[in-house]
């Protein structure tokens, strides 16, 4: 049979091609970039996610990349706990929640992918710029940096390239802008200390700038890790136009955000000398699109960021993209390929949604805002600004909303003044 094409060769399309591969439909990947080079800094894999890669076989090697995220806490600028809990295994969950590069988690994907589907299956440099589809199949035309074109056919194509999506903008007809709510984040990984228990996961600040810092890979020295870190602040009110085109590459510097961390006084991290030893700072504004109401044409649909990108609070773009991938590939071995795309975006299209709009009030980190909107200058003690009910129900409604709610009953959240 003709395969399934996926646009897109990031973590959502190379997460598909594996569970297609598992299943015995036939893929291929085609990825725009002329060579898969670990790009990125940190990002987070929710427990139910981790279960999908973990059902590939890929646990083993993803502890060999990643730090298995024991608690996350929730910080005023001045370093009072709001929110404490433990995260993956800690927390109950049958698996970690992991911290990666994530580079060095999509070359990993790369690599099993050509591996297992073989070298032919999975091509950089391929970048698709259309499709046409009829009853019974679609056409898709692929080209090389060097602008040679080329024709495929397949029964299904799957638009996983990113969150400048061709396919949603040229198939869809969505146009629609990105959209900025001002914020300007700041990321950067760099080899530092230790800190804490070695592998927590730390969110501090107050309505207007935040810092977010947890190790995502061993580091040179048995008490280092690499360390990703992000500060992020509002520096213009909400616009539909970001500040130059939102790319995961566009370098920053620390003196654009020197001034705005300067109320920050946190016992475990001096992020001015975190910031400076940083050899490469990346600059990227806080952007997301409007959901779309319909992902899916014929035999084309969407996947990932593409369908729903969504502001990097609560760490769910990838851990959504990798649910994606699993609901769609049990679709496609249902046999008609329209009615399963059909049905994939009838499951996926309204939590995703969801989480989008969570995400745009702050998800989780609202608890945050919620702090510091009642004790701008602290607190004696946490149970005097906020119950651990309306703490818990911010924390534990996101969780809820996105699919990865801790076991019932299996851990004890807390919150600690
Ligand atoms: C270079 C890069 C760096 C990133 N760094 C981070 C990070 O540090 N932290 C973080 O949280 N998230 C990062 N992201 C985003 C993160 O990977 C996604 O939010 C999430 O993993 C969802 O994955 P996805 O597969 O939907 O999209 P992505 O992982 O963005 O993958 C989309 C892929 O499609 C490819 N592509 C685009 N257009 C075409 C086309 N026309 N034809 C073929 N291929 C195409 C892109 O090159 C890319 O490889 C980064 C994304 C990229 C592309």
């Amino acid at each position: 049979m003709a395969p399934v094409i996926i646009a897109g060769g990031g973590i959502g399309g190379l997460v598909l091609a594996l569970m297609l591969h598992r299943r015995g439909i036939a893929c291929q990947v085609r990825e725009a970039a002329p060579a898969v080079r670990p790009l990125g800094v940190g990002i987070n894999i929710l427990p139910h996610a981790v279960a999908e890669l973990a059902e590939l076989d890929l646990l083993d090697a993803l502890d060999t990349i990643s730090i298995r995220t024991r608690t996350l806490t929730y910080m005023t600028q001045r370093g009072q706990t709001i929110w404490h809990e433990p995260r993956g295994c800690y927390a109950g969950h049958a698996v970690p929640q992991i911290s990666a590069h994530r580079g060095r988690l999509q070359s990993l994907l790369w690599q099993t992918a050509q591996a297992r589907l073989g070298l032919g299956a999975v091509r950089a440099d391929a970048r698709v710029i259309g499709a046409t589809q009829d009853a019974a199949s679609v056409t898709v035309t692929v080209r090389t940096a060097d602008g040679e074109t080329s024709e495929m056919t397949g029964h299904a194509l799957i638009g996983a390239d990113g969150i400048h999506s061709m396919l949603r903008a040229a198939l869809l007809g969505d146009d629609s802008p990105m959209r900025w709510n001002g914020i300007q984040m700041w990321r950067g990984a760099v080899d530092w200390p230790a800190f804490g228990s070695r592998d927590e996961m730390i969110i501090a600040g107050d309505a207007t700038a935040k810092l977010v810092f947890y190790p995502i890979a061993p580091g040179s020295t048995s008490d280092r890790r690499l360390t990703n870190w992000v500060v992020y602040a509002r520096i213009a009110d909400a616009s539909t136009m970001p500040p130059g085109r939102e790319s995961w590459s566009a370098r920053g510097a620390f003196a654009e955000f020197a001034r705005l961390i300067e109320g920050f006084a946190l016992p475990m991290v001096d992020i001015p000398a975190l910031a400076s030893a940083t050899a490469e700072i990346f600059r990227y504004p806080m952007c997301d699109r409007d959901p779309l109401p319909v992902w899916t044409q014929g035999r084309i649909t969407l996947l990932g960021d593409a369908a729903h990108s969504m502001y990097p609070v609560g760490s769910n773009g990838a851990s959504q993209a990798i649910l994606d991938a699993r609901c769609l590939a049990d679709c496609l071995t249902e046999g008609d390929v329209p009615a399963a795309l059909a049905q994939y975006e009838a499951e996926r299209q309204p939590v995703t949604t969801a989480i989008v709009h969570s995400n745009r009030v702050g998800g989780p980190e609202r608890v945050i805002d919620l702090i510091a909107a009642r004790a701008p200058a602290g607190f004696d003690r946490l149970e005097t600004v906020a119950t651990a009910d309306e703490l818990a129900a911010i924390v534990r409604g996101y969780a809820s909303l996105a699919g990865f709610a801790a076991p019932s009953g299996a851990i004890a959240i807390q919150a600690r003044s």
